[in-house]
C-alpha cells in the first residue's frame, strides 16, 4: 500500500470526505455530486454526527463518495479524527477498490491516516479463504491544496512507517505460542539488529542465566522447552549520552500461571503475554529504520511459564541477580521475577539514565482503569511529563496510580528479603510496581507501565483498535524516544 500526494481530485475510486455536523462542503465538487451529497443531509440519512458513514454513488458507477462524520465543531479533537478515520477504514472494508483519496484539512490529517492504516489491519496469516480484491486497498491519495511538500511527504512516510510497526508487532502479539516462543523472541531481536549497524544485539541464553546467577528469569523459563533468555539491544546514534534510555519489556510466551494455575476462562489469551517484549522489538525496529538521534537499550527478559516436572514450586526461593532472595507465593505473579532480573541486569552493565519497563503485568490493570487506559507508576515527575506529552499526539490514554513507600514496604518476605506476591493487599497494578520499585537503582528515574489491559482488546471500542493484540502502547513510546534523545 502506498500513501501518495495529489493536487487534484476525482483520481481514486473512492473519495473520503470527513465532514464536521452541519458543515459545509468547500471542495469543487460536480453539480451532481454536490446535490447527492445535499440530498443526504437533507433527508438526514447523513448529519455528520460521530460514527457516522454513508456512501454516495456518482454517475459514472466506479467513482464513489464516502461520507464520514466527525460530530459536532465544537468537540472537535484530535481523537474524533482518529475515530472517524477507523469509521472510515471500516466502511470500505466489504467494498472492492483499490484506490481512495482523502480531502480534509491539513491540521488532522496525522490522527486520521494514521487511524485509517491502523484500521485495515487484519490477523490473516493462517486464513486460506480470504477474497484478496476486499481489503486490498493499494493506493492512499491525500488531496493537498497548500502545505509544503516536502514537509508533507515525510509526514505521509513517518505514519505509513509507524502503522507498519504497529502491524508488526500485532502480528508477534497475535501469533500462537507455538510460534512465538522465548527462542522466535530472540530470532525477531536479530532481525532488527540486522537492519541497522547502530545496533548491538547480545542475548544470554539458559545456560548463560544459571551461571551468572539471572535465577528469577532462569526459574521462570526451566519448565518450558526453549528456556529462558535475556535479551539485549543497544542502539546508538548520533549522540554523547554515556548513558542509555533502558526500555524493558515482558516476553512471557506463554503464561499459564504455572503451579498456581489459571482457571479456564483466564488462560485461553496468555500467548498475549509477550506484548512487552513485542513493543520494544517494535521500538528498535522503528530506531534502526528511521535513526533517530539517542543512546537507548532495549532489554527483553523471554521464558514460558509452563508446568511441568522442571516447573517452580510455591514457597520456593530464589536468590535473584541483585542478590535480594524472593519467595515465591504465587508462580502467576512470574512476570516482575523476569523483569527484576532484567532491571538489576541493566543497572549494573549499562547505569541507564532511566527506566521504562513495558509489561502485561497484572489482571488488575483492567480493574483498575479498564481496557482503554494504561496503569502506570513513576518515580519522576518530568519523565511522567514526557509520556503524558508524547501521548497527546498519539491519543493513547495513560493514567498514573500512586506508588508509596508502605506499598514497598509490602513486599517484604517472610522467609526471604521479598516476595512475589501479597495477597493481603489489594491495588495489584501498585503492587506489582511496589516488588519492582525494590530492584530501581537510587534516583534512576523509572516508568512502569502496566499494559495488560491495553495491549489486548477482547472487544472493539475504538474504530482503529482492532481485537486481539492492539500495538498499544507502540506509537507513544516512538514519541517518547524523540523527547529523550
Ligand atoms: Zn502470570
Amino acid at each position: 500500500m502506498k500513501v501518495k500526494i495529489s493536487n487534484k481530485i476525482g483520481i481514486a475510486e473512492i473519495l473520503i470526505l470527513p465532514i464536521i455536523k452541519n458543515g459545509h462542503i468547500h471542495l469543487n465538487l460536480s453539480k451532481n455530486t454536490k446535490n447527492q451529497i445535499n440530498n443526504a443531509l437533507q433527508t438526514k440519512d447523513f448529519t455528520g454526527d460521530e460514527d457516522e458513514t454513508l456512501m454516495i454513488y456518482d454517475e459514472n458507477p466506479s467513482k464513489r463518495i464516502l461520507l464520514v462524520g466527525l460530530g459536532n465543531k465544537k468537540d472537535l479533537n484530535s481523537l474524533n479524527y482518529r475515530q472517524a478515520g477507523g469509521n472510515a477504514r471500516n466502511a470500505l472494508k466489504k467494498i472492492k477498490a483499490a484506490s481512495v483519496e482523502i480531502a480534509m484539512e491539513q491540521k488532522y490529517l496525522w490522527p486520521f491516516l494514521e487511524a485509517f492504516l491502523l484500521a485495515g489491519y487484519k490477523f490473516n496469516k493462517y486464513k486460506t479463504d480470504i477474497d484478496k480484491d476486499k481489503h486490498n486497498i493499494q493506493d492512499i491519495y491525500i488531496l493537498n491544496e497548500s502545505k509544503d511538500l516536502k514537509d508533507l511527504q515525510q509526514e505521509l512516510e513517518e505514519i505509513t512507517q509507524n502503522c507498519q510497526m504497529m502491524d508488526y508487532v500485532r502480528d508477534m502479539v497475535n501469533a500462537p505460542a507455538e510460534e512465538m516462543s522465548p527462542s522466535e523472541l530472540v530470532a525477531q531481536a536479530q532481525k532488527v539488529a540486522n537492519l541497522s549497524t547502530n545496533i548491538k544485539l547480545k542475548v544470554l541464553d539458559q545456560k548463560k542465566l544459571k551461571k551468572l546467577g539471572l535465577n528469577a528469569i532462569y526459574t521462570v523459563g526451566k519448565s518450558g522447552k526453549s528456556g529462558s533468555y535475556l535479551i539485549l539491544l543497544e542502539y546508538k546514534y548520533q549522540t554523547k549520552n554515556k548513558n542509555p534510555y533502558s526500555f524493558i519489556g515482558k516476553g512471557i510466551s506463554f503464561d499459564t500461571g504455572g503451579l498456581h494455575l489459571k482457571p479456564r476462562d483466564n488462560i485461553s489469551d496468555m500467548h498475549l503475554d509477550m506484548a512487552g517484549a513485542a513493543t520494544v522489538l517494535g521500538l528498535f525496529h522503528k530506531l534502526a529504520l528511521n535513526k533517530i538521534p539517542g543512546y537507548f537499550l532495549g532489554v527483553i527478559a523471554t521464558a514460558e511459564n509452563a508446568i511441568g516436572p522442571d516447573a517452580y514450586h510455591p514457597n520456593d526461593i530464589i536468590k535473584t541477580y541483585s542478590g535480594k532472595t524472593v519467595e515465591i507465593k504465587n508462580t502467576d505473579a512470574e512476570g516482575r521475577l523476569v523483569l527484576c532480573d532484567a532491571i538489576s541486569y541493566s543497572n549494573k552493565h549499562y547505569k541507564p539514565a532511566c527506566i521504562i519497563d513495558i509489561a502485561t503485568l497484572t489482571g488488575a490493570a483492567t480493574v483498575s482503569v479498564g481496557d482503554e487506559i494504561t496503569p502506570f507508576t513513576s518515580n519522576n515527575s518530568d519523565l511522567t511529563k514526557k509520556l503524558l506529552s508524547a501521548a497527546k499526539k498519539t491519543d493513547d490514554l495513560f493514567w498514573q496510580l500512586p506508588l508509596e513507600k508502605f506499598h514497598i514496604k509490602a513486599t517484604k518476605g517472610k522467609n526471604a528479603d521479598l516476595t512475589n506476591f501479597t495477597k493481603h493487599m489489594p491495588g495489584q497494578v501498585i503492587m506489582g510496581a511496589a516488588f519492582l520499585a525494590n530492584f530501581i537503582a537510587d534516583n534512576t528515574p523509572w516508568l512502569h507501565l502496566d499494559i495488560a489491559s491495553t495491549s489486548w482488546q477482547d472487544r472493539k471500542i475504538l474504530s482503529y483498535i482492532p481485537e486481539g493484540g492492539t500495538g498499544v502502547p507502540l506509537l507513544t513510546l516512538i514519541e517518547l524516544v524523540k523527547k529523550l534523545g
